[in-house]
C-alpha cells in the first residue's frame, strides 16, 4: 500500500515537473523573440536622500509587457534568462534603455540624476563588458557618473579575483557600484572591506520588520554603522511606511526608496522632493 502511493507521488511529481518544463520551454522562446524589441521596458523607481528630503537617484527595473500574458515581474524571467544565457542580450538591452532615457532627459533640459542598473554576475564577468559598457555611455555623451550599476554579492562565488579586478576597473572607468539586497545570501565582511563601492542597499525584509524585530533593527543599524566606518552611503530599500522611514532617519541612513515614496514607474517625476 505504501509503495504504490509513493509510487504514485512519483508520478504526479513527474508530470507537474514535465508541464513546469514545457512552461519554460515556451516562455524561453518568447522571451528569446521579446529581447531587442519593445516588449522590453524599463520602470523607475525614485530614491531620496534622507538629509535634504531630496529625490537622488532612480532605479531602472525590467518589465516585459508580453503579448498574452501581460506584464511579467522581473523575478519571473530573469532566473530563466541567466539560465539561457539570454541575459547578456537583454541586459544590453537594459544598460542602451537606460541611457538612451538618461541622453533624452538631458536633451529636455533636465537634470537627471544617477540612475541604478541591476547587472547580472553574468553580465558583468564578460571580458569585454567595460569596453561595451564604454562604447554605449559614450555613443550617448553620458557622464560615467549618471549610472550606478547594482550587483549582489553572488557575483563573488565563481572566480572572486576577476570579480573584485572587474569592479575596480568599472569605478576607475567613473561609474558608481552599489551593493544590492545587502544582508541576504553570503554576506561576508572580509569581502566587503576589498569592494570599491559607493553604496550599499539594505534587503526590504530587515526594512520590513522594523518597529516589530528588535533583531531586524539591530542588523539595519550594524549596516548603517559599517557604512559610516567603511565611508560607503546607504540606502534602505521597501520602504513602505512612515514610521520605517522615521526610523532609518534617525540612525543616519543615508537614502530611501519604496513604495511609500514613489512605486516604479515608466514616466518618474524628476523634481521632487518628498
Ligand atoms: P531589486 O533590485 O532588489 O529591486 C527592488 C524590487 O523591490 C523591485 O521589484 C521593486 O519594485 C520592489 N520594491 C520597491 N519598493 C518596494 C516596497 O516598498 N515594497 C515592496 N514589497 N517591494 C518594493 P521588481 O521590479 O519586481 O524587481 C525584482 C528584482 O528583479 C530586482 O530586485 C532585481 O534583482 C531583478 N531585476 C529587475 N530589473 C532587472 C534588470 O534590469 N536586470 C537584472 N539582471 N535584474 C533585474
Ligand atoms: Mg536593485
Ligand atoms: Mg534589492
Ligand atoms: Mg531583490
Amino acid at each position: 500500500q505504501a509503495k504504490a502511493s509513493g509510487k504514485n507521488r512519483m508520478e504526479i511529481y513527474q508530470s507537474s515537473q514535465t508541464d513546469a518544463t514545457l512552461l519554460n520551454f515556451e516562455l524561453e522562446q518568447d522571451l528569446r523573440l521579446a529581447v531587442n524589441t519593445p516588449q522590453i521596458l524599463l520602470h523607475y523607481q525614485p530614491q531620496f536622500s534622507l538629509d535634504d528630503q531630496q529625490l537622488c537617484g532612480l532605479e531602472a527595473l525590467v518589465r516585459w509587457q508580453h503579448p498574452h500574458r501581460g506584464m511579467i515581474p522581473p523575478d519571473q524571467f530573469i532566473p530563466l534568462a541567466e539560465e539561457t544565457q539570454l541575459i547578456i542580450p537583454l541586459g544590453w538591452q537594459v544598460i542602451d534603455l537606460a541611457c538612451r532615457q538618461l541622453a533624452e532627459w538631458l536633451e529636455q533640459g533636465e537634470q537627471p540624476q544617477c540612475v541604478a542598473v541591476n547587472i547580472s554576475p553574468l553580465q558583468l564577468l564578460q571580458s569585454d563588458f567595460i569596453e561595451q559598457l564604454n562604447l554605449i555611455v559614450d555613443a550617448y555623451g553620458l557622464s560615467r557618473r549618471l549610472l550606478e550599476l547594482e550587483i549582489t554579492e553572488t557575483l563573488l562565488h565563481q572566480d572572486p579575483d576577476f570579480a573584485f579586478k572587474q569592479l575596480k576597473s568599472l569605478r576607475l572607468a567613473g561609474y558608481r557600484l552599489a551593493l544590492d539586497d545587502f544582508g541576504t545570501g553570503y554576506s561576508s565582511f572580509d569581502r566587503l572591506k576589498y569592494m570599491p563601492l559607493d553604496r550599499i542597499k539594505i534587503d526590504r525584509s530587515f526594512v520590513r520588520d522594523i518597529g516589530k524585530n528588535p533583531k531586524d533593527e539591530a542588523i539595519i543599524l550594524s549596516i548603517i554603522g559599517l557604512g559610516k566606518s567603511l565611508d560607503i552611503e546607504v540606502l534602505a530599500e521597501g520602504v513602505e511606511d512612515a514610521s520605517q522611514q522615521a526610523f532609518l532617519k534617525q540612525h543616519g541612513c543615508d537614502s530611501v526608496q519604496g513604495y511609500l515614496l514613489g512605486r516604479p514607474v515608466a514616466q518618474p517625476v524628476l523634481s521632487r522632493a518628498v
